[in-house]
């Protein structure tokens, strides 16, 4: 039996197994596609708190060599400057989804997890101990617990019977490449309807093209015909189109699971929530799932922690990921021409000229705002991200971020020498004596309080801040860290 298994080899799952590894976890990832080829269009890239993610644990460097930055995002059709962000990564990476799994996929096997290619989950089974997977061409597979991230559609999510509320799907757009035997008009144009645009790939006759339909399409693959009309009501034809290499379709829907969890049975990316893939969130809050649940699942699986700690996943993820949804229909909503929506993209850009705006919307735009619970009054890091801060130890120079590449906790010290030690928790916490002389600037709400000493959670969240004394330590480290009795 397998400790932990993994559904779905998509940017998530790829993002958990890793996570999984680095903590001892004997993780094994089923996939039903034969190899890491995508059908359909996916992803063009990712914003900066995930290239801050992936510079946790060292690989950034991997995805940043393979793609394009770009100190930019956009909002109601207006430009909006990131380049001034307090992060290492102030842009987005465009990189497209094929090459995010390829090089995810490299560090996963790396790491030596299996994955398990076409196998596809039918079901699953559990009692207190285990779940039992059912795979349509294969033997059961079991394990103490399981993580779905297979897709929006997740099998695991509607046989475990987590509802998925939202919003309906008020349009629906086709996605394809495909070749022509017309010339095609250059650039994107918006109208009523939504966004369009073919762009020529590179030799032959072969578009990309995306089209928003007419009318809201079925929840089914879309056909050459579909394509087609779709085209000739935007543009009068339909160029030709024939011989597609893949058309798909995706849609405004807008849904979150009602609960992220079901026993020993846990939800992550898009199995967890869809939205608009406009703004390009989707691999991100996938991402941000996998860190913050990775350690938490291994610590309650090798008896570290209790098994209570794994309702703080949802708790956590869950609101977060809710801003972001309603973050992506407000966007969604501006990609129309429609008259009042080009009225409200108007006053929406006017106010984006004041800066305190464009840095809040910033902050959101590229994941370097979220907060996890903490109470009134509490110093503005707890909860935040770290900042990859410049440290200088004895042993000279280190960033912040190079501490946490084997997804261990850090504690930092970085007040007066001999004030604070992780005690009983010396094993499974990383202790770190350095001092760090500049401000320390937060995205959106800026300079803060120093603080004398931190306690840094294997995600890069801050779990406790010290005021030059260790009160509360304790109490953190059991918290997010087990009991100190059980090591
Ligand atoms: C057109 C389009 C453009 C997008 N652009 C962006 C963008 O620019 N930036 C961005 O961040 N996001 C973008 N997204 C969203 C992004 O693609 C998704 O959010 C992301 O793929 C989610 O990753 P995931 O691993 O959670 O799920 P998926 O990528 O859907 O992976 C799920 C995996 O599970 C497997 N699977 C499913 N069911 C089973 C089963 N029963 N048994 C075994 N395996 C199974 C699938 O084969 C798949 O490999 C876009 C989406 C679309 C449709």
């Amino acid at each position: 039996m397998a400790d932990v298994i993994v559904v779905g080899a998509g940017p998530t799952g790829l993002m958990l197994a890793g996570e999984l590894a680095l903590a001892g976890v004997d993780v094994h990832v089923v996939e039903r596609r034969s190899s890491s080829e995508l059908v359909g269009m996916r992803a063009r890239g990712f914003h900066s708190r995930t290239i801050e993610i992936l510079d946790q644990r060292g690989i950034a460097d991997r995805f940043l060599a393979a793609g394009r930055t770009v100190a930019a995002a956009s909002f109601a059709r207006t430009p909006v400057d990131i380049s001034d962000l307090p992060t290492r990564h102030p842009y987005t990476l465009a990189l497209v989804q094929s090459d995010i799994e390829r090089i995810l996929g490299g560090w996963v096997a790396e790491l030596g997890v299996p994955i398990h290619r076409e196998r596809e989950v039918a079901g699953f089974a559990q009692d207190a101990e285990s779940v039992d997977l059912e795979l349509t061409d294969a033997a059961p597979m079991r394990a103490r617990y399981v993580v779905a991230a297979d897709g929006g559609r997740s099998t695991i999510r509607k046989a475990a019977g987590i509802g998925f509320p939202g919003w309906e799907a008020t349009r629906s757009t086709l996605i394809a490449e495909v070749e022509v035997t017309e010339e095609t008009p250059q650039g994107a144009r918006v109208d009523k309807t939504g966004i369009h645009g073919l762009t020529p790939m590179p030799g032959g006759r072969t578009v990309q093209v995306l089209v928003t339909e007419q009318r809201l399409g079925p929840a089914t693959d879309p056909t050459l015909a579909d394509l087609s009309s779709a085209l000739v009501a935007v543009y009068g034809t339909d160029f030709g189109v024939h011989s597609p290499r893949t058309i798909s379709r995706f849609s405004d829907a807008t849904r979150q699971a009602a609960a992220y969890r079901a026993g020993r049975v846990l939800l992550a990316g898009d199995a967890a929530h869809v939205h608009s893939p406009t703004g390009g969130q989707g691999v991100g809050l996938g991402v941000e799932d996998a860190v913050n649940l990775g350690w938490k699942l291994a610590q309650v699986v090798q008896g570290v922690a209790p098994d209570r700690l794994l309702d703080t996943y949802q708790a956590e993820r869950h609101p977060a990921t809710a801003r972001v949804l309603e973050y992506t229909m407000a966007m969604a909503v501006t990609q129309l021409a429609d008259d009042r929506v080009s009225a409200l993209a108007g006053v929406l850009s006017d106010l984006l000229t004041v800066d305190a705006a464009r840095v809040r919307l910033a902050g959101l735009h590229l994941g370097l705002d979220v907060r996890y619970q903490a109470a009134d009054g509490a110093h503005p890091l707890l909860g935040r991200r770290m900042p990859d801060l410049d440290l200088t130890s004895a042993g000279g120079p280190v960033r912040v971020y190079s501490l946490l590449h084997d997804a261990h906790p850090v504690l930092l010290d970085l007040g007066t020498p001999g004030g604070i030690t992780p005690g009983a928790w010396g094993e499974r916490v990383r202790f770190l004596q350095a001092s760090y002389d500049g401000t320390w600037e937060l995205p959106v709400i800026g300079a803060v309080d120093t603080a004398a000493a931190v306690l840094v959670r294997p995600d890069g969240h801050v779990a406790w801040v010290g005021d030059g004394t260790d009160a509360g330590l304790e109490e953190a480290l059991t918290r997010w860290f087990g009991p100190a009795a059980a090591r």
